[in-house]
């Protein structure tokens, strides 16, 4: 049975992870100190036979026993709110936190995948962003912890595999949405929907003509799944290219919740990228990977989730964790 390591493991896309590798009949070890995440992510899953959870920050070193055939590195907060509540635990998770990975995939002789992002492009001056863009980043904006820290990721993966010949993959993930996000993480979907159950008006901010382009969870996790088991070395963009302005977004939730909520506007966070959209010809002809799920039909699905929760969990509007976070630096 193959072994992976995923932290991240009790996030949105980790806990996503987890399931998918033990349908594929994985042994899985999930690592998570849950900054951002929640043990109700892993809750599904922990007593599974062929899991087993490690509480860990992997910016101090990571122990594991035994062999490891694969690494999934997708630890790291990532909504704009949380990487500016708690920004140093961000640079120290993609860049001391991957290091720890590298070496430790080095002395286990394992395949290592770390989820890279598209704010490496920054705000881009290219449009649609291809994987060979150098983008276009503020490196001491309230936005560059998170895409210096992805930047160094990316720089020091490729050492590895330059050269101590590290099999090592490089993800670059688009906004990617569905069940299990965190409610109150700040980012547009969750933020949105948990705005039209709570009755509450959409804050839309800017003027709203700034674009997204949304990719469901399930054709993400595909993506990863394809690009771990191929031979390629190099980042790849995986995303969903159908684009919509942000206002256009608000008024689709506005519709599939049925409710009288108007659109409100608030000032724009400094940095926020005015565009982007994935180029993903490299991911369609080398992985022969495409989305296959449409915004409504992902909606549908992700909008029932979060109707799906408490009260209590709906009316919860800030991480109960940070402050103890931030007294551990
Ligand atoms: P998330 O916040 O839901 O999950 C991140 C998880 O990492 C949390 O469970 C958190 O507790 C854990 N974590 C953070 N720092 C840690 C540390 N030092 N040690 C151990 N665990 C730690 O976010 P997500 O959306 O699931 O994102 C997962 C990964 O994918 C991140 O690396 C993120 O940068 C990347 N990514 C996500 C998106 C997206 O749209 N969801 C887009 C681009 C990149
Ligand atoms: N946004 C918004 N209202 C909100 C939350 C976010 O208009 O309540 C905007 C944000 O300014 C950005 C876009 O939605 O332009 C996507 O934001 P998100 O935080 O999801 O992630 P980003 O793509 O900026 O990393």
């Amino acid at each position: 049975m193959k072994r992976v390591l995923i932290t991240g493991a009790a996030g949105f896309l980790g806990s996503h992870l987890c399931e998918r590798f033990l349908n594929e009949n994985f042994f899985v070890i999930g690592m998570d100190n849950f900054i951002t995440g929640s043990p109700k992510n892993i809750d599904l899953f922990k007593t599974h036979n062929n899991f087993q959870f490690i509480e860990h920050d992997v910016s101090k070193y990571v122990q594991i026993d035994g062999d490891l055939d694969f690494i999934l590195h997708f630890a790291s907060p990532a909504s704009p709110i949380d990487y500016l509540k708690i920004p140093i635990q961000t640079l120290k998770v993609g860049s001391l936190g991957t290091h720890n990975l590298l070496g430790l995939a080095k002395a286990k002789k394992a395949t290592i995948l770390v989820a890279s992002t598209s704010e490496v492009y920054g705000d881009p001056l290219v449009h649609p962003q291809n994987e060979s863009y150098f983008g276009n980043v503020n490196p001491i904006g309230p936005r560059g912890v998170y895409d210096e820290a992805k930047r160094f990721q990316e720089a020091i993966t490729m050492a590895y595999h330059r050269f101590h010949n590290l099999d090592s993959k490089i993800i670059r993930i688009f906004n990617t949405y569905g069940p299990r996000m965190r409610l109150n993480d700040g980012r547009v979907l969750p933020a949105f929907i948990g705005q039209s159950l709570r009755n509450e008006d959409l804050t839309v901010f800017g003027d709203g003509s700034q674009t997204r382009s949304f990719c469901y969870v399930d054709d993400l996790i595909e993506g990863i799944y394809r690009l771990l088991h191929s031979d390629y070395n190099y980042p790849v963009n995986i995303g969903n290219p159908n684009e919509i302005t942000i206002k256009d977004f608000a008024n689709e939730i506005l519709k599939l919740s049925g409710s009288s909520q108007k659109v409100i506007f608030k000032d724009l966070p400094e940095n926020d990228p005015l565009k982007r959209k994935p180029d993903i010809d490299l991911a369609r002809k080398i992985l022969d990977w495409k989305p296959k799920i449409q915004r409504n039909e992902g909606l549908k699905l992700t909008y029932d989730y979060f109707c799906s929760l408490s009260v209590e969990e709906l009316n919860k509007k800030d991480h109960q964790n940070f402050e103890s976070y931030n007294n551990y630096l």
